[in-house]
């Protein structure tokens, strides 16, 4: 089974604007996957489908073979996703942030505190897990995004311009995390508008444009095109 089946997938936002033209995605398990287009292009769209919380007008969308019409909650329990906007309570403290997603998950507490250690020991939050989340940098709230996400063990990870406004030393080691989930197997998919983004991380890329996917292919391949 792929980790991630978008078939014919059409958006069409109130108000007539289209947005998604009857887009095809496909990521096999273990993958590292880049969408790749500019501000517009529908990446976000597509994310928002995929994690149901944006309504498709048709098509289908399978997560590990479940289709998130039939079978959202298993869809879900294996999809960790981290939106671009800051979603969590800003009042609430970094850990009990991480602990409290993964009762929506029913994951009983004494591991999810377990797992909430492990997360955030390894993206530098664990000094502050007793902070509320409004007094994080913004870096470090992109990376208790990522621990939350994480934290039912998802077998893919998706990410929305995760770097978008990161400085450069902290987008490195963004890398370099990523990198290593994805070598212990958590697929990862990713939106970015930069190239040197997907070139330096993915090992496929679709670019979209104006709600059309327009290639999709290896990076290899896509770097010989350019
Ligand atoms: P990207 O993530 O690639 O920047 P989006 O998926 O956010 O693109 O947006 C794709 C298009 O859909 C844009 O033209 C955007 O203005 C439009 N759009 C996004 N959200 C809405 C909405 N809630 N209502 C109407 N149009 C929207
Ligand atoms: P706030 O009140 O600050 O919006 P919430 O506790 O409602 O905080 O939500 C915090 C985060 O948890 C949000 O990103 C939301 O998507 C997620 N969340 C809330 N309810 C559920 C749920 N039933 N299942 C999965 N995730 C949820």
């Amino acid at each position: 089974t792929d980790a991630l089946l978008i078939q014919n997938l059409r958006k069409v936002y109130d108000g007539g604007f289209t947005a998604l033209k009857g887009v095809d995605l496909r990521v096999r398990q273990g993958d590292f996957f880049a969408l790749l287009g500019p501000n517009g292009a529908g990446k976000s769209t597509i994310l928002g489908i995929v994690s149901s919380l944006v309504n498709k007008s048709s098509g289908r969308v399978e997560v590990f073979g479940f289709d998130i019409d039939s079978d959202l909650a298993k869809a879900k329990s294996h999809l960790g996703v981290v939106p671009q906007e800051f979603n969590f309570n800003q009042f609430e403290k970094v850990e009990d942030i991480v602990v409290t997603q993964a009762g929506y998950y029913g994951i009983p507490e004494k591991r999810a505190r377990r797992t909430a250690e492990h997360f955030l020991r390894k993206l530098g939050l664990w000094d502050k897990r007793q902070s509320p989340a409004r007094l994080l940098s913004g870096g470090m709230k992109r990376r208790l995004m990522i621990a939350r996400a994480l934290v039912h063990e998802p077998r893919v990870l998706i990410l929305d311009e995760p770097t978008a406004g990161v400085d450069i030393e902290l987008r490195r080691s963004m890398w370099q995390f990523m990198q290593e989930i994805n070598r212990q197997g958590v697929t990862i998919i990713l939106t970015t508008h930069y190239l040197e983004e997907a070139e330096a991380l993915c090992r496929n890329i679709a670019i979209i444009d104006q709600g059309e996917i327009l290639k999709n292919t290896s990076k290899r391949e896509l770097l010989q095109q350019l």
